[in-house]
C-alpha cells in the first residue's frame, strides 16, 4: 500500500549560521504500525512515530555542534530579546460607537497637558470604558511616500 504524501514539515538547525534542515513528511504523510479503535488514536501514533524518527535524525545532527557554537546562538537571541522588550509600549484607547478603538495620542506634550492619569479618571467618570494594550514597535512611524499596499 502506497503511503499518501502530505506537506513536507521543515525542521531548522537552531545554532547561527548553521544550514542544517531536514525535511520529513507531515505527521500525516503515513500509516503507523499497530491498530487502533478510533481515529484520533491514529493520529496521534502517526505524528508520535513521525516524531521519533525525526528526532533520532535531529539528535545526531546536533551533537555535531560544540557548547560554544549553542552559546553564541543564545546570547545573540538574548540580545534580541532584550531589544524587543525595550521596544513595548503600553496604548490607551477608548472604543468608538463604530467598534474601532481611538488610542490616545502619547506625545509628550499632550502628557504634560493632560496627563494619562487625569485622562483616565475623566473618562471613566464620563462613563467611557478604557482600553489599555502592550505593544512591540517594530519600526517607528515613517511616512508614506507612495501606495505599496
Ligand atoms: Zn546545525
Amino acid at each position: 500500500m502506497a503511503a499518501v504524501m502530505g506537506p513536507t514539515l521543515r525542521h531548522l538547525c537552531p545554532v547561527d549560521e548553521c544550514d542544517f534542515y531536514l525535511d520529513r513528511p507531515s505527521p500525516l504523510g503515513g500509516p503507523p504500525q499497530g491498530s487502533f479503535l478510533t481515529l484520533d488514536e491514529f493520529v496521534a501514533a502517526v505524528a508520535i512515530q513521525e516524531a521519533q524518527d525525526a528526532e533520532a535524525v535531529l539528535q545526531a545532527h546536533v551533537d555535531t555542534h560544540t557548547p560554544l557554537e549553542y552559546l553564541r546562538t543564545i546570547q545573540r537571541l538574548n540580545a534580541e530579546l532584550t531589544k524587543v522588550t525595550e521596544a513595548t509600549l503600553t496604548e490607551h484607547a477608548l472604543r468608538l460607537a463604530s467598534g474601532g478603538m481611538q488610542v490616545r495620542n502619547p506625545h509628550p506634550d499632550i502628557e504634560r497637558v493632560y496627563p494619562l492619569a487625569e485622562w483616565i479618571r475623566d473618562e471613566l467618570q464620563n462613563g467611557s470604558k478604557v482600553y489599555r494594550r502592550r505593544v512591540v514597535v517594530l519600526e517607528n512611524w515613517t511616512a508614506v511616500e507612495e501606495d505599496t499596499t
